[in-house]
């Protein structure tokens, strides 16, 4: 992790919300309610710092307004931290680690980090369903099972069921995964409606790709039961790659999460699987890409301790 401590965007006010103001707005500041760009910086004792006032709307709003952020009283500078410690942390980056680096309770620490895997999450009002593949291309389709081992966070009681997360990877591409309900053909063929017909998919031998593997350009399957992992170019070591992540962060660093949660944290390994290092993309730039995706996600927060994911 190379986080230089000393900038005083971990430190200073006025410079965490110039950092925070600068990635959400690189060409200045744009009304949090309505878009527009027609804003006046209110200056003066009278006016809390960083207000701003949309002359289309006149509605005030500060760079928190409509982010993971909004209406939270953790300090600005403690944001910009918990941020780039989770986005640079390969293993994950634990609630009671935070509240200890960060200096705040427990609890400001559980809250913080759920609110940046949020921010780190797909956007369920923008995800469209952008398509995966194409011509050429090689898609691992994959599901493991998390759970069942694990205790959950409040009551220590273990998570009564396994929960399946079925993961899409384009080989030296980009990664889909989601917490599903359960791993049928119906289940599987959604997930892969996303996926380009052209592509060549790779899958295990299970029966729910039987059907849907004739849709595409190509299908191997491996035979798992049979102990055969890898034929050739036919695998799904980079999917099962990607849950060894996920299974580490669950059982290692939070040795518990409540099922409910669980998509939060593959959200958090998918981002920065999507966002690696072998990719070109360094601790501060994936930092930021994540502050960026905290803009439009304070909506799916019914209430503050009440996460929930539309769809
Ligand atoms: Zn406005």
């Amino acid at each position: 992790m190379s986080i230089n401590l000393t900038n005083p965007i971990f430190h200073n006010d006025d410079a965490a919300r110039a950092h925070l103001e600068g990635v959400r707005w690189p060409d200045g500041p744009v009304c949090a309610h309505c878009g527009s760009k027609h804003v006046t910086r209110l200056a003066g004792k009278s006016h809390r710092k960083g207000l701003i006032h949309c002359n289309n709307c006149e509605q005030p709003f500060t760079v928190t307004v409509g982010t993971v952020m909004e209406r939270s009283k953790i300090p600005l500078p403690k944001w910009v931290l918990g941020f780039h410690l989770m986005a640079a942390s390969k293993k994950g980056v634990s609630s009671h680690q935070l509240h200890r680096m960060l200096g705040i309770t427990y609890k400001s620490a559980w809250f913080l980090a759920m609110r940046i895997r949020e921010a780190m999450g797909l956007d369920p009002e923008t995800d469209d369903g952008s398509t995966m593949g194409g011509p050429g291309s090689k898609i691992e389709a994959d599901e493991t099972y998390v759970g069942g081992k694990a205790r959950n966070a409040k009551n220590g009681k273990p998570i009564p069921k396994k929960h399946p997360v079925v993961a899409l990877v384009e080989r030296d591409g980009s990664l889909k995964a989601r917490h599903v309900p359960n791993v049928d053909a119906n289940n599987i063929r959604e997930v892969l409606a996303k996926v380009d017909r052209r592509s060549h998919l790779m899958s295990d031998d299970s029966l729910i790709y039987y059907h849907v593997g004739p849709t595409f350009a190509d299908h191997d399957a491996v035979n798992h039961s049979k102990d055969e992992y890898v034929r050739g170019e036919a695998h799904v070591n980079t999917a099962e790659s990607f849950f060894a992540i996920v299974k580490r962060q669950v059982y290692g660093t939070h040795h518990a999460i409540s099922a409910k949660h669980l998509q939060r944290y593959v959200d958090e390994a998918a981002f920065k699987w999507n966002n690696r290092v072998k990719l070109g993309i360094d601790d501060a730039t994936r930092a930021n890409k994540a502050i960026k995706g905290a803009e439009g996600k304070r909506l799916l927060y019914r209430q503050p301790d009440k996460p929930v994911r539309a769809g």
